[in-house]
């Protein structure tokens, strides 16, 4: 299929980007990079970025119908996006509990600028099927806020505790509701903790700023810089939080899965569009809850570093435990792990650390 992949410089975009062109997709990418890697979709990947936002309809209206100055000859010239991957967001979450606008603006705006243009007749009267472009919704555990039960599933109720989340959940509702108004096909993922790089070390985790746990460990095992563990006084076995670590090319399997909800073809994938039942919702996590003290433990035993560490008053905002059911998609769509072993996801990215690092 031809995909928009919306953010897919950023992390989890790239990977998914890879992950589309392994599985014979032809991917194109718009992205603001604001966070965003230019050079590996472009150098790399060899494929078309557009940079700019998804909030300005005539970029987006040229690079979905194929007519962008970057598509002239190349494969998409003319050509029209089959599915769209939105990952395009803000996800600094105690930045978005400071400037809610930012997380608001960018992620719920101009989201329902890209769900306008897909749902317009514009785009609909030129599509074979007369249908809305389908889209898979990278959405976050964070919607889910405070959990009253343990695993999460996707009946768990959502009641996200900063912006960040409920920017996620509002353009989930949006999605929702334009599948009864207009028959928008679409898949609703929601991730737990993406961690871990590509095994081969081309890939990785590059945020800047870092806030991440494992990408800050690692720093702190090679850098001798200390960690500061944002509470231990909670009610776990060892006081610190529990995350569920999802690797990142498992999550972008993922997504190449879920489109094949759009294909004609999957006729032994255990779904199908009865019932008006047109959004698909699925949790990505591996069942299993890893505390911070545990992730040291396993950085510093896999780089035979000491981490220094620093207690800290708890992080606001900070759930106890986010540990998810993915049975559905397991089920549904026969996603399977192939990394859900902690020491694999932290090994990768300490091999990517090191890779991109001392080169
Ligand atoms: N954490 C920590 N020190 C850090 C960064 C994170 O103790 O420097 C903790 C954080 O409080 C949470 C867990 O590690 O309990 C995972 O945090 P991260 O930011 O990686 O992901 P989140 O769960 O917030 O999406």
């Amino acid at each position: 299929m031809r995909v928009l992949v919306t953010g897919g410089a950023g992390y989890i975009g790239s990977h998914t980007v890879r992950a589309l062109i392994e599985a014979k997709h032809e991917p194109v990418v718009i992205d603001n990079l604001v966070y965003g890697h230019k050079k590996v979709i472009q150098n790399i990947f060899k494929t078309p970025l557009i940079c700019g936002n998804i909030g300005n309809t005539n970029l987006l209206k040229s690079v979905i119908f194929g007519t962008h100055n970057e598509l002239i000859s190349t494969n998409h010239e003319g050509k029209m996006i089959d599915a769209i991957i939105h990952f395009a967001a803000y996800a600094y979450v105690g930045e978005s509990v400071k400037q809610p606008l930012k997380y608001y603006k960018n992620n719920v705006s101009e989201s329902i600028n890209l769900l306008d243009i897909i749902c317009s007749n514009d785009v609909i009267s030129r599509r074979s099927s007369s249908d809305p472009i389908p889209i898979i919704f990278s959405s976050s555990c964070a919607t889910y806020g405070i959990p009253k039960e343990t695993p999460i599933t996707e009946n768990t109720p959502q009641n996200p505790i900063n912006p960040y989340g409920k920017s996620k959940l509002m353009v989930e509702e949006i999605i929702k509701d334009l599948a009864i108004s207009c028959n928008l096909k679409s898949v609703i993922l929601r991730y737990f903790n993406a961690a871990g790089a590509s095994p081969d070390s081309v890939i990785g985790e590059d945020h800047c700023p870092e806030t991440h746990l494992i990408p800050l460990a690692i720093k702190a095992a090679f850098e001798s810089k200390p960690l500061k563990i944002f509470g231990d006084d909670y009610p776990t076995f060892d006081g610190t939080c529990l995350r569920d670590y999802i690797h990142v090319c498992d999550l972008a399997n993922a997504h190449v899965l879920a489109l094949k909800i759009f294909e004609k073809k999957q006729v032994h994938l255990k779904h199908d569009y009865k019932n008006n039942d047109l959004c698909k919702i699925y949790n990505l996590g591996n069942g299993s809850g890893i505390s911070v003290k545990q992730i040291i433990n396993i950085i510093e035993k896999v780089t035979q570093k000491e981490i220094k560490i620093i207690i800290e008053k708890r992080r606001e905002g900070d759930p106890t435990s986010l540990i998810a059911s993915a049975s559905k998609i397991i089920q549904e769509l026969g996603w399977e792990p192939k990394y859900p072993n902690i020491y694999d996801i932290v090994s990768h990215s300490i091999s990517w650390y090191t890779k991109s690092s001392f080169q």
